[in-house]
C-alpha cells in the first residue's frame, strides 16, 4: 500500500474516530437525561420509551463502529491494514475510502451479508 495512501487513511480514520467519541458522548448524556426523566416521573409515554430505544440502538451501532475505527488504526500501526481478514487480499482503496473501518474485501463482505447476517462484521 502506498504511504500517501496509508497516511490518508490514517488521517480520515482518526477524524472519524474523533466523531464517533463526540457523537457518543452527545448521546449518552442525552440518554442518561432521558432515562433519568423517565425514571422520576414514571411516565408510561410511549414516546419516550421508543425514543430511549431508538437512542439505545444508535448508541450501540455507534460503539461498534467506534471499535472497528480503533482497530482499524491499530492494523495501520502493525502494516495489517488493508488486507481482507477472510481471504487475504487486497481490500481496493475505493472500498476503503468509501468504508475506512472494514476489514473485508468487497466480495467477502458481500458473501457475509448473504450468508451470516452479521452486520458488525460487514
Ligand atoms: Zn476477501
Amino acid at each position: 500500500m502506498r504511504t500517501r495512501f496509508k497516511e490518508a487513511m490514517r488521517r480520515l480514520l482518526v477524524s472519524l474516530e474523533k466523531e464517533l467519541v463526540q457523537s457518543l458522548e452527545a448521546q449518552e448524556s442525552e440518554y442518561d437525561e432521558l432515562t433519568l426523566a423517565h425514571r422520576t416521573e414514571e411516565t408510561e409515554d410511549a414516546a419516550v420509551r421508543n425514543e430511549e430505544r431508538a437512542l439505545s440502538a444508535l448508541l450501540h451501532h455507534e460503539e461498534r463502529r467506534l471499535t472497528r475505527v480503533r482497530s482499524a488504526l491499530g492494523r495501520l500501526v502493525t502494516g495489517h491494514y488493508g488486507v481482507c481478514a477472510d481471504c487475504g487480499n487486497k481490500i481496493g482503496e475505493q472500498r476503503l475510502k468509501a468504508q475506512p473501518e472494514t476489514i473485508f474485501c468487497y466480495n467477502c463482505a458481500k458473501k457475509r451479508q448473504r450468508n451470516i447476517r452479521s452486520p458488525h462484521l460487514s
